[in-house]
Order: structure tokens, then C-alpha cells, then sequence
């Protein structure tokens, strides 16, 4: 579905990814994970088409992402930390996606909106979100449009453990489904029941990209935290 050939990405003299090369199908869950800086947000953002990679190439089902949008509807991103016109109110802001995204009403996917209760919060402005509410407009954004893949930059930081609860059963129901998840999170306990797939980031390079049956086996841990840092202590 998504494939990366040997993207590097340079900012001045940083190296922020260094030929980096990954294979991303439907229905995996796959746990971007890697130490501040690795090049895990850069990464989507050059999935995204939103960072310009200086070599290698992304298709999106086969076909070169460069010079071409129109494959951008059939994603879904949350972004690390959203940014939004201040004084919209979220009701605004719901609307004036759907006008962007120009999808019917009928295949809107408002499962989080509902479970949130941001139906409540309708009137209210973007300037005075608190952070976590921030974050729950950003989740049901991404998740709205019933999209074939889903992309979440940090999505459970700042999301009080109800709300975290939500979003991860919501994550899974639409795996279930046959989408593809790509997740970075810090908090490795929380990616436990949630993914299929590990690719662990480090200074730019893609270190490694194993299934979670494949990391336990090597590493005899069961746990997702344990199993990884037995990799990078025997790195
Ligand atoms: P991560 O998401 O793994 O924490 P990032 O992909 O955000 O890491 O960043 C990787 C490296 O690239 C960092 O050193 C960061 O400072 C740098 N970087 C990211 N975006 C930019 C940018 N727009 N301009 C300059 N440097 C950047
Ligand atoms: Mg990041």
C-alpha cells in the first residue's frame, strides 16, 4: 500500500532520514518508535507529501506520490501537535473539513465526535481549547473521513485515560477492518494490544522493522517495552 525506496531527507547539514526504506500494508497496525529526533515525524510528513524528500522515492498503491495529491484523501493524519485558526469554533472547523474533504454526509465516520462529546462543545473556540480537547478534535478529524490509512503522530499525549481508552479501541475496530495504521507513540505499554508491526528509528536510519511475533521471538519478551529495550541493549 505504502512503499518507501530509500528516502533521505536533509535539513541543512542534518541528516533527519537516511535511506530509509519500509512496506506498508492494509490491515497492519505499525508502531513508528525511535528517540526524540530519530526522523519518526519527518517520516510521515514525507508520506504525507508535506516534507520533499532530496532522494528516493514513496508510492502510494504503486503509484509515485511526487507531483500528485489526489492520493492525500485517502489518508487520515493526526498530527503531533495540531494547529488550528484560533478563533473558529469547532463546529466551524468540522464544517469547514467537510467543505475541504467535499465527501458526503453519508460516509462521514463520526464515531469520535459522538464519543468525545465535541457535539457538546460545538460553539466553543479553537483558542480556547485545553490541550486534550485540542487533541480529541485532531483524532476525530483524522478518523471523520473514513479513511483507507490513518497516520497518528503521537495521538494518545495530552488525552486523559478515558479518552486514550477510546481512541485506542477506536484504532483497533477500524484495523479490524483491513486499514493501515501507522502510530508513533513514547508510551510503549499503551502500543501492547495495538500493533502488528514495529519499525524502530534511530538517527535518521531505519534500524529495524519486525512483526511483534517476530520481536518476542527474538528477544523472549513478551512485553513491547521489555522486547525493545533488550534490542537496543544488545544494539
Ligand atoms: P521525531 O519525530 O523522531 O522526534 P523529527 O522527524 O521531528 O523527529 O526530527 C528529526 C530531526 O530533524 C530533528 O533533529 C529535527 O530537529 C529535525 N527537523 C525536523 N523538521 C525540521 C525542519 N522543518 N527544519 C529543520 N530541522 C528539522
Ligand atoms: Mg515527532
Amino acid at each position: 500500500m505504502i512503499i518507501a525506496s530509500n528516502v533521505s531527507k536533509k535539513f541543512g547539514k542534518l541528516v533527519a532520514l537516511d535511506n530509509v526504506s519500509l512496506t506498508c500494508n492494509k490491515g497492519e497496525c505499525i508502531a513508528l518508535i525511535g528517540p526524540n529526533g530519530s526522523g519518526k515525524t519527518t517520516l510521515i510528513k514525507s508520506i504525507l507529501g508535506m516534507v520533499v524528500c532530496n532522494s528516493g522515492f514513496i508510492t502510494f498503491n504503486g503509484k509515485n506520490i511526487s507531483h500528485d495529491w489526489k492520493y492525500r484523501e485517502r489518508i487520515g493524519y493526526m498530527p503531533q501537535i495540531g494547529r488550528y485558526p484560533d478563533n473558529m469554533t469547532i463546529g466551524q472547523m468540522l464544517e469547514m473539513m467537510k467543505d475541504i474533504r467535499n465527501q458526503k454526509n453519508s460516509l462521514l465516520d463520526e464515531d469520535l465526535i459522538i464519543q468525545f462529546k465535541l457535539n457538546e462543545l460545538l460553539d466553543k473556540r479553537m483558542r480556547t481549547l485545553s490541550g486534550g480537547t485540542r487533541q480529541k478534535v485532531s483524532a476525530a478529524l483524522a478518523f471523520l473521513f473514513n479513511p483507507d490509512v490513518l497516520i497518528l503522530d503521537e495521538p494518545t499525549a495530552g488525552l486523559d485515560p478515558v479518552a486514550s481508552e477510546i481512541l485506542k479501541e477506536k484504532i483497533i475496530k477500524e484495523k479490524e477492518k483491513g486499514k493501515l495504521i501507522l502510530i508513533t507513540s513514547h508510551i510503549l505499554s499503551e502500543l501492547d494490544d495495538l500493533v502488528t508491526q514495529i519499525i524502530y528509528m534511530q538517527e535518521g536510519s531505519l534500524k529495524f522493522h519486525k512483526t511483534i511475533e517476530a520481536l518476542r521471538l527474538d528477544t523472549g519478551q513478551e512485553k513491547l517495552s521489555k522486547a525493545i529495550a533488550s534490542v537496543m541493549i544488545n544494539a
